[in-house]
């Protein structure tokens, strides 16, 4: 029976149950139930009403049910409260599928299920940890289906993270041959996105191609936000006039789908066009439009990007007090933004280190009891050979010895990974965190005083992107060897994002502490890098806090070093500002000034 057939059939059935109960009690048997779910699982995005009239009629029939049913009932209600904001209860339904003793497929889709809401909600931590575990059971799950759906959500929500490589190898895994249409357009956008974000040209015909496939699909939005690539093809070509066009025509299009972020995206865009025209007033409405869209969308890159250009436009038609007042706008938006980004790239990480923590601390602990085991053996054996042999060591001892030593090596080696960044050596966020949280309790109750650096290295970007990613590693660790020359052995010293690290000073005065802030700084400035990339020059900018201004509170002395570090990007880079000299400066350049 073909789909439809079998939908309609479905329809008739389960509309003349709800009349008739004699025919429900009949029809509540155990195939029918499956039916039913199968059903309701299929229209769970594509037809909201037609799901929550079948998720009606299941509930009625929970009764009949057997545990794998109810599992599936309680997987879709889950889903059901997800999207409806009955957040609490949906997490509360999916973690009760994900426990061991439930079938597989259940697990897998509960969590992966789980991880979408969660990306959406912000909550990146989990999102992360729940894919992962998601990706764990891939290699129990047979259906081709399925290990699909799994890729495609990663994909998704690696994209949503802007962790756009990693969102490119998961569709790299997706068996294409196998893909419904709706599947295929979001493939081949997601595609699309990433390579865009990560610099591969794409053509016109190609963008044009997915947009059209997309709309085939019946998926307006996707096809519309495939269209928006190709008006950037045509600003980033200094096309600005045929990118103007091009985002009119399809326009009403877009306004029809009342999708918000999309709606954003494509204003910005039409804004920056006419930028480009340096049709100012045109910019302005666009920008309008755009921030009236926002309601939601806050700290979300076109937003941030609008602002900047709104103080641009505002600026060149001379009105500078609202040039000013918007430019200090979108340095609070952008650096929400910027917290929220590297949020989510720490989310990522750490639930990638807490698998790898977790195996760790399993293998520790294993090896610990080994080590404590040998280590007693060894003294029986020792004692029982002082008695017979005195002097002669045995075969046995040494191999013992020697075994000892290698376990105490190896637990040595899995503690460093535990707690150590693999690229330079030095503590990684989760270890300098635990420290710092360490020694500021400890100074808070001896009231010593204590400082923080946080520093990030200039235009690193940049440095990758002329040079390569090998020479942005080898440039991070000759950052941290040379800092390392003039921290004390009680600082700590840790890399907390992926070109921003961070010194703790317990004990120290914030004159001493701004004194190593700025010879690190000037130490990083005469780093010779001719050893691994000729003609590159590296510097960094430094945000200091102290426990005299800050408090004794770890949240607080983070959050104001970076505050006085975005200051520093603010004011020119490569120099150190320290969070007590926070003032706003009334003849601070406005624009065209390099900001992060
Ligand atoms: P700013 O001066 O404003 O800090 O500019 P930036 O280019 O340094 O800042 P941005 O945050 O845009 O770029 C940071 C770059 O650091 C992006 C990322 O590719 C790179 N990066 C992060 N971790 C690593 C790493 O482990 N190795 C290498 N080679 N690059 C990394
Ligand atoms: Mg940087
Ligand atoms: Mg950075």
């Amino acid at each position: 029976m073909s789909v439809v057939n079998y939908r309609k059939l479905l329809q008739k059935v389960s509309s003349i149950c709800l009349l008739s109960l004699s025919c429900y009690v009949a029809a509540a048997s155990k195939p029918f139930i499956d039916q039913l779910l199968n059903a309701a699982d299929e229209q769970r995005s594509a037809d909201p009403v037609r799901y929550a009239d079948l998720m009606q009629q299941l509930r009625l029939a929970a009764a009949e049910m057997d545990e794998q049913q109810r599992d599936f009932l309680n997987f879709l209600t889950a889903y059901q409260e997800a999207y409806k904001d009955s957040y609490q209860s949906a997490e509360i339904k999916f973690k009760a599928l994900m426990v061991p003793n439930k079938p597989v497929l259940i697990r897998f889709r509960a969590a992966l299920t789980l991880s979408n809401v969660q990306m959406i909600r912000r909550q990146f931590l989990e999102a992360f940890s729940n894919l992962s575990f998601a990706m764990a059971l891939m290699p129990d799950i047979d259906d081709v289906k399925w290990r699909n759906q799994a890729y495609l959500s990663a994909a998704s929500i690696y994209s949503e993270a802007e962790l756009y490589q990693e969102s490119l190898d998961s569709l790299q895994l997706l068996d294409t041959t196998v893909l419904s249409p709706r599947d295929q357009c979001i493939n081949q956008y997601l595609n699309l996105k990433s390579k865009h974000a990560l610099g591969v040209a794409q053509t016109i015909p190609e963008i044009e191609a997915i947009s059209a496939q997309c709309a085939d699909a019946g998926e307006i939005m996707i096809s519309q936000a495939s269209n928006t690539h190709a008006a950037w093809y045509y600003l980033t070509n200094q096309s600005p006039k045929l990118a103007l066009d091009y985002l009119h025509a399809r326009l009403p299009e877009v306004e029809k789908t009342g999708y918000n972020r999309l709606l954003i995206d494509v204003y910005h865009l039409i804004a920056q066009a006419h930028v480009a025209l340096s049709d100012y007033p045109g910019a302005l409405a666009a920008i309008a439009k755009l921030e009236a869209a926002a309601k939601s969308l806050q700290n979300s890159r076109p937003v941030v990007a609008g602002l900047k250009l709104k103080a641009l436009a505002l600026a060149q038609e001379g009105n500078f007090q609202a040039a000013y007042t918007t430019h200090q706008q979108y340095s609070d938006a952008e650096r929400a933004m910027r917290d929220e980004h590297s949020n989510r790239q720490l989310a990522y990480q750490l639930a990638k280190g807490e698998l790898l923590k977790k195996n760790q601390q399993l293998k520790l602990m294993k090896e610990e009891l080994r080590v404590i085991e040998l280590e007693n053996q060894l003294k029986k054996q020792q004692a029982e050979r002082d008695s017979l042999y005195i002097g002669l060591l045995s075969f046995a001892s040494i191999l013992l010895v020697y075994i000892t030593y290698r376990l105490v090596r190896r637990h040595r080696f899995y503690k460093l990974a535990a707690e150590n960044d693999g690229l330079t050596g030095i503590s990684n966020r989760h270890f300098f965190d635990l420290q710092l949280q360490k020694q500021v309790k400890r100074c808070k109750q001896q009231q010593k005083s204590l400082g923080v650096i946080v520093f990030d290295l200039d235009f690193f970007k940049l440095i990758n992107d002329n040079y390569g990613h090998d020479v942005g590693d080898k440039a991070l660790q000759a950052t941290v060897r040379i800092c390392n020359h003039f921290i004390r052995s009680g600082d700590i010293f840790g890399r907390i994002g992926g070109e921003e690290f961070a010194i703790a000073l317990p004990d120290c005065q914030p004159d001493k502490v701004l004194m190593l802030a700025e010879i690190c700084r000037d130490a990083i400035e005469q780093l010779d890098c001719s050893e691994f990339q000729s003609g590159l020059k590296l510097t960094a900018s430094f945000g200091v806090s102290y426990s005299q201004i800050s408090g004794y509170q770890t949240t607080e002395l983070m959050r104001h070093a970076d505050q006085a570090l975005y200051l520093a990007k603010y004011n020119g880079r490569n120099r150190v500002e320290s969070y007590d000299q926070m003032q706003p400066h009334p003849g601070r350049p406005l624009i065209n000034t390099p900001l992060r």
